[in-house]
């Protein structure tokens, strides 16, 4: 008799559990993977309500943005409107295609999926339970190691009104377009979605509690950026809470402390996110969380059950696709064995480069000049503000920032920053170099590419001293 079912069961078909399972499978293992969305929430938050769609409707905003400045370049005629419904109506349609396309991954390497929200029985044993016409049947899976990936969900804080406000679930969804919208929280998604409905012809509000948006993020960029949105239209009130909201005839009524009163058509909150661990049976199988629910991970993505293993958001970590994708195939490797011909492979956490899909968008890779100072001590700043070559005839006054801070003590750059036109395109290919120890010396050896915004990171020579 077999002990177990299968070698490894994998919970939550989002960024990690795809990648766990299909390359586990590819090893040869015996993969069962389950995902309570069905075939439907294939690809997780990525694909169904996150990187994805949000991208698609970035590009979509930035249409409106270019057919006012294609004016500059001699186009003529009256701008198009934005049809709400059939960029929804696309965006559902690619979604089910990515859904599809990671289904027959998933089928062809050899998983078998099972549609159903999985609860943790013991430290091996997991009950899956399967709806099918209306009727709910339990599968029980004994697996001899199990992948928690099962990710987060938006957080909305206490107050009265909350029932009355949205996140980045329904956003995409939402009907009618909201011509007034009001945007809570100063992270990744307030401002990424303030840009995007100011784009698509919102009238959008963003109430940050803070004293700037974006924290984490290197201060010079902060504030740049935070300029550049309120220049696009977006009306950014920082050292704002909201303390009630009501539904009233002319809309939603919103009071901020201070006693202030703004009425719009939605209010999207964009608070952060939690671990999405309720039901999971994580208390029955004895794994260890930490104060907000996340799953307690060793450096090998181990929790404190041997058997059990978890990766991405669920961890609470770095809550980024990439890193979900990189600490899935660190724990094949290790469970599994590495791919013919190569290393197992490790995961590192420094020069994760990232981007922000403001508009202007941030890229970003390495330290903050705060971060590098207190780790680095002495360091020398290179900055370089610019309206990049479109905008002399867009009419628009966008501006470009760029930034490099570099250790003095061994010339390495350790931060490198920027605000403008695709800046996630462009920090990708400088994160390798970082990632290899890049100097400035070799920054300032590397020929440029001309004209482009990028070649600016390469020719930076004269350090920047902040004025004052
Ligand atoms: P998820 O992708 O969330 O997948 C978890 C899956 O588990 C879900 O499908 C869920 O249905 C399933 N599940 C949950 N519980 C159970 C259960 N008990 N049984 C069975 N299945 C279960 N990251 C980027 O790198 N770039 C971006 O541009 C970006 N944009 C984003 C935009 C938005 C609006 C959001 C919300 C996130 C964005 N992210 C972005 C973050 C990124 O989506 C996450 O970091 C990533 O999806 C995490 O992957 P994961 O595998 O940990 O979890
Ligand atoms: P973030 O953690 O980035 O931001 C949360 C924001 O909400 C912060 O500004 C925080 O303020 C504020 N906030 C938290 N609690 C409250 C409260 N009670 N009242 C008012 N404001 C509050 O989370 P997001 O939800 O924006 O995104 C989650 C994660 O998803 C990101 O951190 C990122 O890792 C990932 N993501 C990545 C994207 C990308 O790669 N482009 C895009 C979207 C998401 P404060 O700073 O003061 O704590």
């Amino acid at each position: 008799m077999q002990l177990f079912d299968v070698d490894l069961l994998v919970i939550g078909g989002g960024s990690g559990g795809v990648r766990a399972a299909r390359m586990a499978a590819q090893r040869g293992a015996r993969v069962l993977l389950a995902e309570a969305g069905g075939t439907a929430g294939l690809g997780g938050t990525c694909v169904n309500v996150g990187c994805i769609p949000k991208k698609l409707y970035s590009y979509a905003a930035h249409y409106g943005e270019a057919f006012h400045e294609a004016r500059g370049f001699g186009w003529e005629g009256p701008a198009p409107r934005l049809n709400w419904r059939k960029l929804k109506t696309n965006r559902r349609a690619e979604i089910a295609r990515l859904n599809g396309v990671y289904q027959k991954l998933l089928v062809g390497a050899g998983v078998r999926l099972v549609n159903g929200f999985a609860r943790l029985v013991d430290a091996h044993t997991a009950d899956i339970e399967v709806w099918q016409d209306g009727a709910c049947s339990i599968e029980r899976v004994r697996a001899r190691q199990l992948l928690i990936a099962v990710g987060g969900q938006p957080h909305v804080p206490d107050f009265p009104g909350r029932e009355l406000v949205i996140t980045s679930n329904e956003i995409f969804d939402l009907e009618p377009f909201p011509q007034r919208l009001l945007i809570v929280g100063g992270g990744y998604i307030a401002c990424e979605f303030a840009s995007i409905f100011n784009g698509l012809g919102a009238q959008v509000t963003q109430f940050y509690r803070g004293a700037q948006v974006l924290r984490g993020f290197d201060e010079d960029i902060r504030q740049f950026v935070a300029a550049e949105m309120r220049k696009t239209g977006i009306a950014l009130q920082l050292n704002t809470e909201v303390t009630a909201i009501e539904r009233t005839a002319q809309g939603l009524a919103v009071r901020s402390a201070g006693g202030a009163v703004l009425m719009v058509d939605a209010v999207l909150y964009a608070t952060g996110r939690v671990p999405l661990v309720a039901g999971l049976g994580l208390e029955q199988a004895g794994v260890a969380q930490g104060p907000d629910g996340a799953v307690r991970v060793d450096e090998r993505y181990a929790t404190n059950v041997p058997s059990i293993f978890a990766v991405g958001d669920v961890t609470s970590r770095v809550q980024l696709t990439p890193v979900a994708l990189g600490e899935a195939m660190v724990v094949v490797d290790q469970l599994f064995g590495p791919a013919p011909g190569r290393a197992a492979r490790s995961m590192s956490y420094d020069f994760i480069p990232t981007a922000v899909f403001t508009q202007p968008s941030i890229g970003t890779v390495g330290f903050s000049e705060a971060q590098a100072r207190e780790k680095f001590g002495a360091v020398t700043l290179y900055r370089s503000e610019f309206k990049a070559l479109r905008h002399t005839l867009s009419g628009s006054s966008e501006r470009t920032l760029m930034k490099l801070i570099v250790d003095d003590a061994s010339d390495r750059v350790v931060g490198l920053h920027m605000v403008g036109a695709e800046a996630g395109e462009i920090v990708q290919g400088f994160a390798v170099a970082m990632k290899a120890g890049a100097t400035k010396a070799l920054f300032d050896a590397t020929i440029g590419i001309h004209p482009t915004s990028a070649e600016e990171f390469v020719t930076m020579r004269e350090p920047w001293i902040r004025p004052g």
